[in-house]
């Protein structure tokens, strides 16, 4: 994975990088290197990573979605873009009280929209309306026996994995003591394995990203 995106003698230091100068020349490695996703969508925007160099300085680089096929072939470390199966317990879940967000009506955007009194507004469409669709959005934690990571799981993972439709916790909620059902409910997956398909390189492991997943 020492992978030397430019051979030229002649280069710059990581140190040396200012807002000011241009047309650097870097002498790095990838250290590690992700899929940078629109939350909620399957947009890839850029390819993001972490170069160092030979000093040991690093800095972050993305590239857009539009220019990456040009570089595709100089910035393979081995596992960029490759689908990764692998068996895991989920141990924990992360976000408990916050398990479902507020999303665009339109299928294809299904991005978060923002209360603007009295109506929804997604900022991606320029479009308001009176209710929003609600999402799953379910962070756990798995763990194999390499590492632990956080993954968030959407509409249909999540419902795999809770074993049911969105609606049906929504109503539950609104019970009297729908908090400690749902509550509940969100911890049944704690101590199962599931086997999961990642997108991403397995440096992410170690610097706790998140991904997309299927079960
Ligand atoms: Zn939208």
């Amino acid at each position: 994975m020492l992978q030397h995106l430019d051979m030229t003698t002649h280069y710059n230091l990581i140190k040396q990088v200012t807002k000011s100068v241009r047309n650097l020349k870097l002498r790095v490695r990838i250290d590690r290197s992700w899929d940078h996703f629109l939350v909620g969508n399957e947009t890839l925007l850029s390819k993001d990573m972490i170069l160092i160099d030979e000093k040991g300085d690093q800095i972050n680089a993305s590239i857009p979605m539009e220019i990456y096929p040009q570089f595709k072939e100089k910035v393979q470390d081995g596992s960029v873009g490759k689908r990764y199966k692998f068996k895991a317990k989920i141990s924990d879940i992360d976000n408990k009280y916050n398990w479902h967000y507020n999303c665009c009506e339109s299928d294809q955007c299904r991005r978060k929209v923002e209360l603007k009194y009295p109506e929804w507004w997604c900022d991606y469409c320029s479009i308001s309306m009176k209710e929003p669709t609600k999402r799953y959005k379910v962070q756990f934690e798995i763990e194999d026996s390499t590492c632990k990571k956080l993954i968030t799981t959407f509409d249909d993972e999540a419902e795999y994995l809770l074993q049911r439709p969105l609606d049906e916790l929504l109503k539950i909620e609104k019970q009297e003591n729908g908090f400690d059902l749902v509550s509940e409910i969100l911890e049944e997956p704690i101590g199962k394995e599931y086997e999961f398909e990642v997108r991403i390189t397995k440096y992410n492991c170690e610097n706790g990203k998140d991904s997309s997943l299927t079960v």
